[in-house]
């Protein structure tokens, strides 16, 4: 066993002492925890909780764990095989230098990337003032009202700005027209979205077409803006003949352009939406990297993805929190009009601090540099005799295009031949983009890689005297952008420090506390898994480079996907959806793809069970399924009575059922194998959504035990990091017949049989799969499996020394749940007046992030330690609740008022304890709420108990005038 005992002396190494590092419960720990909860062994605990039906029947065959330096070596020589030419590729994705104050501070600092979902305002204050700061720039840069906290990529982004054109036009037009130089894997990318909608998607190839198809019927139109070739063309004429139609007028565009080009929003586009990669986040071979989607003031009601609003709290001051659509997909479920959850945060506030960094003239002079540069480069391909075609226009930001015609191949040798990548676009067309990391010299090499024999070469100081960049006149932008004093303030590095180490101390994350959240899987991201990330061979490579330069990402993803084959018994895998979300969507696609090619195509039904997470419903509805709602027993299990029913009902017409296993209700479902038989008796296939793998791995197998599709949470399971709401990697597991229905990536060279791209990348998230790579192989088959048992025995734990204060709603029949338990409040209401959203504040007090608050269940906390934590910390937590139970027992016998008690008030700012006169009836100290000082840092929150209800009724959600912080 892998539990660490006494080693001989003198021996060499243990390859698996990472184990005992990423678990945080000892043997001995493990003998006091089985004998609080009444079990013999580990063992026994299992085989108690685990259904027989569906233990595995084998161990995963995965390698034999390695230490944290062997594993690094290993993974060195992998990231070794991807090669780092100079990038000219383009196409929405850009080298930029990471400023190294934000690259170490915030993409590679634990208090950044490991904090949760700012769902508990009062402790994410930081990270959400980073979010307004993000929502402002797009605002600014793009010139529209409203911008949310980012999305998942660009061409999501411009594939969610269709639908939500959609919802909110005139028109009654069911046709999407998109320009043809728009970036090719946006084009992909919404065609797959648009299909199962039924919209028809019109590609426009010249300017004929483009105007015939804007004389017909639309409902909106999409424009890539400078275009995907460079071209910098005026739309405002257009945007009035869309709008003419009653349509929408969808801009994709450059940010970084956008300091220089007249924006969007002065033509009066309805949505504007792009990537912020290029400000600060490495390419990545195609991301993390935050979009954006801003659009018109009349649509926010309506927008996809989360939106951070300014509001007050108790006291009155302002404070940020989520707004409007936080939870929209759990309250609105199939009729969401996103099923966005996890999105970009960490990228988004990288791409934040960056603008804060360089502010509006360093973004003016980066963009200027780049314009110069490229109008430079032009000149002296002029000179050696090519002409910019730029489809017919000589305008350019960034992008050079010439007909290069048979001649496309060899210059892309001979490029390659120097160490750089051109892109070859349209059959004959040769691209070059240009960005901030371009210097003199490698503008000279581009004119060495397009002279002819014999020709003499150009210098960059034959040009640059009074170069003028290929910006028309009648776009140089006049407006000015970013004037905020966040923008204006932190120029200096010291200063930029000290921005970011406020924000951060101002949040609670992983590095502080544990973090229970159920559902969520909050464990240890370690610092060895983490590292890899951010070397240059992950990082600074470009996802359309050619495939012999990508060898190192191509075994990465192989060997990822073969382990995670093992862990869940599927058949076939992709990495390309880039949240829990999208491997939702592509699994859904994926059932749907499968039943069109039996000839079955008219199954479309989809039951859910009522418990479920609510992008389930959500997904389903973008597939166009038709969601049946299924009801749960009092036991919280599927109703299975009502589950036949609802299959014999719709027997011909059942797509799917979507569970989640072991359940949301954190319990092992003794029936789930018959569950699964009797939907693929009436010929459906069975989603089993995996978030709750961390109760699975090494002990069940979905594929196994009759799921069909599973999507994964990486950024649950498998380490990488929340980073405050995202990234994530979503993959999407699939049995056998329906690995042909994994999606495919044309831009990619990812043969595609059906369905199409999900993501803009091929490989979605590919930069941060190394931490899912890390953890797999530091802990190895054993050390997994492990894991899912200790976590299982660390939330019985839980639930056994709370019980006799807060029960445990649901449990198996012997009285035990799976890796999460929901703690029951709903009684204490009654007696108290005290709710859950109390408790869940006031723990705040004692320094802990609240576990999931009123789901599944309203009026619960569910609680997940995960097997991450230490007994100590586990311990404190119970004892804190402990402690807040006693605070309700003294508000039930009367002694502190339903009105005035330190839940009621809680969470409690320092400056509040400091009040000269204490007027509440309960003392400061309890107030303050200090277990036991010496040991554990005292948290403050900079802001009391947050008023959302004041916040969706004067809903703000740009960066706070420094007016409102006057008295
Ligand atoms: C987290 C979660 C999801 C959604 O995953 P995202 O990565 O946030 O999109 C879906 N289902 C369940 C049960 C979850 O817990």
């Amino acid at each position: 066993m892998l539990m660490q005992t006494a080693r001989p002396l003198g021996e060499l190494e243990n390859p698996a002492e990472f184990i005992p590092r990423h678990i945080g419960v000892t043997e001995a720990d493990e003998q006091h925890m089985l004998s609080v909860i009444g079990e013999a062994s580990r063992r026994a605990l299992i085989d108690s909780i685990v259904p027989r039906s569906i233990a595995r029947a084998s161990q995963m065959k995965l390698p034999a764990p390695l230490t944290e330096s062997q594993a690094l070596a290993e993974l060195r020589a992998i990231a070794s095989r991807n090669k780092v030419f100079k990038s000219f590729i383009g196409q929405g994705y850009y080298g930029t230098l990471t400023p190294a104050v934000i690259l170490r501070n915030v993409l590679e600092n634990p208090a950044w990337y490991t904090a949760y979902t700012p769902y508990q305002a009062e402790i994410s204050q930081g990270r959400m003032e980073a979010l307004v700061n993000f929502q402002t720039m797009v605002c600014d840069l793009t010139a529209m009202p409203i911008a949310n906290a980012s999305m998942l990529d660009e061409a999501t982004a411009a594939a969610e700005a269709m639908t939500l054109a959609k919802r909110s036009v005139k028109s009654k037009s069911n046709t999407f027209v998109v320009a043809g130089d728009c970036h090719p894997q946006t084009i992909e990318v919404v065609r797959t979205r648009a299909a199962p909608l039924g919209i028809q998607v019109v590609l426009a190839n010249s300017a004929e077409e483009w105007d015939r198809a804007l004389q017909g019927d639309f409902f909106a139109a999409l424009i890539q803006y400078p275009a995907s070739s460079g071209w910098v063309h005026d739309w405002a004429p257009d945007v009035q003949r869309i709008h003419a139609k009653q349509a929408a007028a969808i801009v994709a565009a450059d940010l970084l352009a956008l300091t220089l080009l007249v924006p969007p929003g002065e033509w009066d586009a309805d949505i504007v939406v792009g990537s912020t990669q290029r400000f600060g986040m490495p390419m990545g071979a195609g991301g993390p990297h935050a979009a954006y989607l801003a659009c018109r003031d009349e649509y926010k009601r309506s927008m996809p993805g989360r939106l951070v609003g300014v509001s007050v709290d108790c006291h009155g001051n302002p404070a940020y929190r989520l707004a409007l659509q936080t939870r929209e997909q759990h309250i609105r479920r199939e009729k969401a009009t996103s099923n966005i959850c996890t999105a970009q945060v960490l990228p988004a506030v990288v791409a934040s601090m960056y603008a804060v960094y360089h502010g509006p003239q360093g973004l003016r002079r980066i963009a200027q540099r780049v314009a110069s540069y490229t109008a430079i480069l032009a000149r002296g391909l002029e000179r050696l005799g090519y002409t910019q075609t730029q489809m017919h226009h000589a305008s350019a930001f960034d992008t050079l295009s010439y007909k290069t015609g048979e001649q496309t191949p060899e210059l892309a040798a001979r490029a390659i031949s120097f160490g750089a990548n051109l892109r070859q676009a349209w059959g004959e067309y040769t691209c070059i983009s240009l960005d901030e990391t371009t210097t003199r010299a490698e503008i000279e090499l581009l004119w060495k890689i397009f002279a002819h024999e014999g020709q003499e070469l150009p210098t960059v100081a034959e040009f640059e005297k009074g170069i003028e960049p290929l910006i028309p006149q009648q776009l140089r932008r006049t407006s000015d952008f970013l004037t905020h004093p966040v923008f204006n303030t932190h120029h200096s590095e010291t200063g930029m420090l000290r921005y970011m180490r406020a924000l951060s101390d101002k949040d609670l994350a992983l590095d502080r506390s544990m973090i229970p959240l159920g559902s969520c899987t909050m464990k240890l991201n370690a610092t060895s898994e983490m590292i890899p990330i951010t070397w240059p061979e992950f990082a600074h490579v470009h996802p359309f480079a050619p495939r012999d330069q990508l060898q190192g990402y191509a075994q990465l993803d192989e060997q990822l996907r073969t382990w995670l084959c093992q862990a869940t018994g599927y058949a076939g895998i992709s990495l390309q959806p880039n949240a829990g979300s999208q491997g939702e969507y592509a699994g859904l696609l994926a059932i749907k793809a499968f039943h069109e090619s039996k000839g079955q195509g008219h199954r479309n039904v989809c039951l859910i069970p009522s418990s479920a997470h609510g992008t389930n419903p959500a997904s389903a509805q973008m597939v166009g399924m038709q969601v049946v709602v299924t009801a749960c027993d009092a036991n919280g299990n599927v109703d299975l009575a009502d589950l036949q029913a609802k299959c014999e009902q719709h027997s011909d017409r059942l797509a799917c059922v979507m569970i989640t296993y072991p359940s949301t209700h954190g319990v092992f479902e003794m029936q789930v194998k018959e569950l699964c038989e009797m939907v693929h008796a009436h010929g459906g296939r069975v989603y089993v959504d995996g978030a709750n793998m961390n109760a699975l791995v090494g002990v069940a197998a979905p594929g196994e035990f009759g799921g069909d599709v599973s999507h994964l949470n990486l950024h649950k399971t498998f380490c990488i990091p929340h980073g405050g709401g995202g990234p994530g990697v979503g993959p999407v597991c699939v049995v056998e017949d329906l690995v042909p229905f994994l999606p495919g990536h044309e831009a990619g060279g990812v043969k595609s049989h059906g369905v199409g791209a999900v993501s803009a990348a091929p490989l979605g998230n590919a930069a941060v799969l190394p931490i899912s790579w890390m953890y797999c192989r530091m802990m190895g088959p054993e050390g997994l499996r492990q894991a899912t048992e200790v976590a299982i025995l660390s939330a019985n734990y839980i639930s056994a020394r709370l019980r006799e204060h807060y029960p445990t709603l649901y449990a198996s029949a012997n009285g035990h749940v799976a890796h999460e338990c929901i703690l029951d409040l709903r009684p204490l209401k009654e007696a108290s007046g005290v709710t859950a959203e109390d408790v869940a504040k006031r723990l705040i007090d004692y320094g802990f992030h609240a576990p999931t608050l009123s789901f599944p269940v309203a009026g619960t906390l569910m609680v997940e330690p995960t097997e991450s934590e230490t007994l100590v910390e586990i311990d404190r937590f119970i004892e804190a609740m402990i402690a807040i139970r006693a605070e309700i027992r003294r508000i039930e016998r009367g002694e502190w008022p339903q009105e005035d008690n330190p839940l009621r008030n809680a969470p409690h700012t320092a400056a509040v304890l400091m009040k000269g006169e204490w007027t509440h009836a309960y003392p400061r100290e309890a107030g303050a709420a200090v277990l036991d000082e010496r040991r554990h840092a005292k948290y403050w929150p900079p802001v009391g108990r947050v008023d959302n209800v004041y916040g969706d009724r004067n809903l703000f959600c740009s960066c706070v005038p420094m007016s409102a912080y006057e008295e």
